[in-house]
């Protein structure tokens, strides 16, 4: 199996690299301090250190479970939650308990579920429209979809796209796994309705404290109805027994002591003055970079029309010690691509204006 390009990448940065190349939250936005009085508290209680329960603890389910009801509108109970060791986990598990033989994932789309899907020699086939989608898809097949803030590409789906996606879903009957990483990192305010809220029965809903709290926690959950949550137990309880029980209820004692959606609010707005100044050097810079403003997340995609292989540019790019990342990986088949895809969150703004006009510099 080979490595993922990104995690190259991250291996070669050092200190000088201006690097728009891997999905880092801003550790500057860590709640540290929060998690440090937290963490006293945890390390009080002794069964902090013990063995717990391979579904996660009761009182952090049951604070998941309120996020969807709240936030979502979509009623949801503490055993519809299952902690994961990072939503990554998840792709392992679901796959895992399906024993699924066909896989259809959107075209672009995230690497590390790719890989997670690849290693399992599951079947995998792209689509980048409805039509492609409704002439592949089989009963039980598993679709994989990131609806709002699409990594790498930004798309989110309207209301509308929603529903016909949940058409697609019903008339097919197959499993769904959707994504939601980035669904709480909203610029424009809205939290979106996921699509598994109109597939009830066979979708597999994934959620993160690492966009939101802090990725080095390691603490995802999948929301689940009570049959398919039994089913995805068993894989999770031989894969590690269970989610760090330190870590899990340190974020729960977090969640018990700040409120959670003031922080998400704060990092949404530093993050989207990120991309609007990012987005504003791109343009007077890189004329030729065709792209959207995203309406949430953590990147910017587009395509160079002057240049025909962004793989190239990448290589010459690190050369100078600048690193983002090329399209052609989040394709499964590695075809070549004039896109690419620069993270926002975590460059200060002098590096990221010297790191687009190097880049113009270069491709000139
Ligand atoms: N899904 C998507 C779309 C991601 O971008 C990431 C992280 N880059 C993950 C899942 C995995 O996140 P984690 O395991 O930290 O929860």
């Amino acid at each position: 199996m080979k490595r993922s390009y990104i995690r190259e990448i991250l291996d070669a940065i050092d200190e000088n690299t201006i690097s728009f190349a891997g999905g880092l939250p801003n550790e500057d936005l860590f709640p540290s301090k929060q998690l440090k009085k937290a963490s006293k508290k945890v390390f009080k209680n002794k069964n902090s250190l013990q063995y717990s329960k391979s579904q996660g603890i009761d009182s952090l389910r049951e604070k998941i479970a309120n996020f969807y009801t709240k936030y979502y509108d979509f009623e949801t109970s503490k055993d519809e939650i299952l902690i994961t060791t990072g939503s990554q986990q998840a792709f392992d598990i679901i796959l895992k308990s399906l024993d699924a033989k066909n896989l259809v994932v959107e075209s672009p789309s995230y690497i590390g579920a790719l890989s997670a899907f690849k290693i399992l020699k599951t079947n995998i086939q792209e689509f980048k429209t409805f039509e492609q989608l409704e002439n592949i898809l089989k009963k039980d097949d598993v679709i994989y979809s990131i609806s709002d803030y699409q990594n790498p590409s930004t798309n989110t789906y309207t209301k509308k796209q929603r529903e016909e996606f949940a058409n697609i879903l019903h008339k097919k009957d197959v499993y769904f796994i959707e994504d939601a990483a980035y669904s709480l990192l909203s610029f424009d305010g809205k939290i979106r309705k996921p699509i598994s809220r109109l597939y009830k029965d066979k979708s597999y809903h994934l959620g993160t404290f690492s966009k939101i709290v802090a990725p080095g926690l390691r603490v995802g959950w999948i929301r689940a109805n009570k049959e398919l949550i039994e089913k995805i137990l068993a894989v999770k309880e031989s894969l590690d027994l269970h989610t760090s029980t330190f870590n899990q209820m340190l974020i729960d004692t977090y969640l018990d002591e700040n409120d959670v959606f003031k922080h998400i609010k704060k990092n949404a707005k530093n993050y989207k003055k990120r991309m609007n100044f990012m987005a504003d050097c791109m343009e007077k810079y890189l004329p030729n970079f065709e792209f959207k403003r995203p309406k949430g997340g953590m990147f910017i995609y587009g395509r160079f029309n002057n240049i025909d292989d962004s793989m190239n540019l990448a290589k010459e790019a690190l050369k100078e010690n600048v690193a983002f990342v090329p399209a052609e990986v989040f394709y499964f088949d590695n075809q070549k691509s004039n896109e690419a895809r620069f993270n926002f969150t975590n460059c200060d703004f002098k590096k990221t204006k010297k790191g687009i006009r190097l880049l113009a510099k270069l491709i000139k």
